[in-house]
């Protein structure tokens, strides 16, 4: 067996581990005989692994109690009408801050139902930064604040939790969540798909203040109305069952690295090792300003992009895969979750080193 370094923004690498463990026990979970795919969701072997892996959750985000805890289904993209219909009233104005592709797709969802005064933007700058606070407009009444705390796309990522006094603000955390410890309690709402930090695809994390449940519009479907899933302990219809069994394995593993403070360490440094070499060098360059790059999607760019090709398939050859940018920017993008160990990140730098002298 031959384990590649997968520097997927997503679907993405999973900590062997998790694997190893979901492997040992894919056809007779802990004595029952079957898979947990072929479990009921209402068994106890079930209900206890679901209870486990919130419990883990909370734990390691230090949840305080009086959020709710849902594992959806639908992406973070479903999230993206289900924010507007649960937290606005027609004609409601919402505001949005733009910092890239992310947070255009949340914004052309909410038009469809929510008047949008997006806030401030720095798509004129390209997605390269995120505008600092003093610089937005926030309209004199907003249902809530939305925010996209890290554009996977574009690797930019905000240095501060904006403040916004009694404005519920809503973060869609896809892709940084669990990557460090985070103060739940200055939001109103965070969602993320699993497939970038937490698990499989297929699930979906939201954590929401229970004052926010119950206000969803009447033509809210129930899929999308957070008080439905709260009341059902996210049982409303099925869920997604070997997700949640995945997800849970993942939160075991970060509280056996020793939780989120340990995370934010590894993930630093990973990052800094990283981003020293672009800087370093003449030949890679990254778009994104210094205070607002990424830990966990590092886009970079060649020289002289009519290398991208020679790039990328040199670096196939030394197991380093999934280094191409998103279709719509282009270049190199290295994506550094959780279960991208340092020794990925060196193997990727000395590549990069051995590419740069090959061809610079
Ligand atoms: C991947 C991603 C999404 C879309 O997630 P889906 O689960 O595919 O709907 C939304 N927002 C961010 C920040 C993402 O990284």
């Amino acid at each position: 067996m031959t384990r590649v370094y997968n520097f997927s923004a997503g679907p993405a690498a999973l900590p062997e581990a998790v694997l190893e463990r979901a492997r040992s026990e894919l056809l007779d979970y802990a004595g029952t005989g079957m898979s947990v795919m072929e479990m009921s969701h209402r068994s106890k072997a079930f209900i206890d692994i679901a209870a486990r892996a919130e419990a883990d959750l909370r734990s390691l985000l230090a949840v305080p109690e009086d959020y709710a805890v849902l594992f959806l289904q639908g992406g973070a993209s479903a999230q993206f009408a289900a924010v507007p219909l649960n937290l606005s009233a027609a004609g409601d104005t919402a505001a949005y801050v733009n910092t890239g592709a992310w947070s255009t797709k949340a914004i052309a969802e909410a038009k469809r139902y929510a008047e949008v005064s997006v806030v401030a933007s720095s798509e004129s700058g390209n997605f390269s930064h995120v505008p600092p606070q003093a610089e937005w407009k926030m309209p004199a009444s907003a249902a809530y604040l939305h925010v996209t705390p890290n554009e996977t796309i574009g690797g930019v990522a905000y240095d501060f939790i904006p403040d916004v006094a009694d404005v519920p603000l809503v973060a869609d955390y896809s892709s940084s969540i669990l990557s460090g410890p985070l103060d739940v309690s200055r939001f109103g709402v965070i969602y993320a798909g699993a497939q970038k930090n937490i698990g499989p695809a297929g699930l979906t994390l939201v954590i929401v203040r229970k004052d926010l449940l119950g206000r969803a519009r009447d033509i809210t479907p129930a899929m999308l109305d957070w008080q439905v899933a709260a009341e059902a302990d996210s049982m409303y219809n099925t869920p997604p069952t070997y997700g949640w069994y995945l997800a849970g394995l993942v939160f075991a593993w970060l509280q056996e690295q020793g939780g989120l403070a340990a995370m934010a360490d590894i993930n630093r440094r990973k990052a800094q090792t990283l981003y020293d070499a672009i800087d370093a060098s003449n030949f890679y360059s990254s778009p994104v300003a210094k205070a607002n790059r990424s830990q966990m999607n590092v886009p970079f760019l060649l020289a002289d992009s009519a290398l991208d090709k020679a790039f990328l398939a040199a670096a196939e050859e030394r197991g380093l895969t999934n280094l191409g940018g998103h279709r719509s920017v282009g270049g190199m993008r290295a994506s550094l979750y959780n279960a991208v160990s340092q020794e990925a990140v060196d193997a990727l730098v000395a590549f990069m080193g051995d590419f740069e002298r090959e061809h610079g």
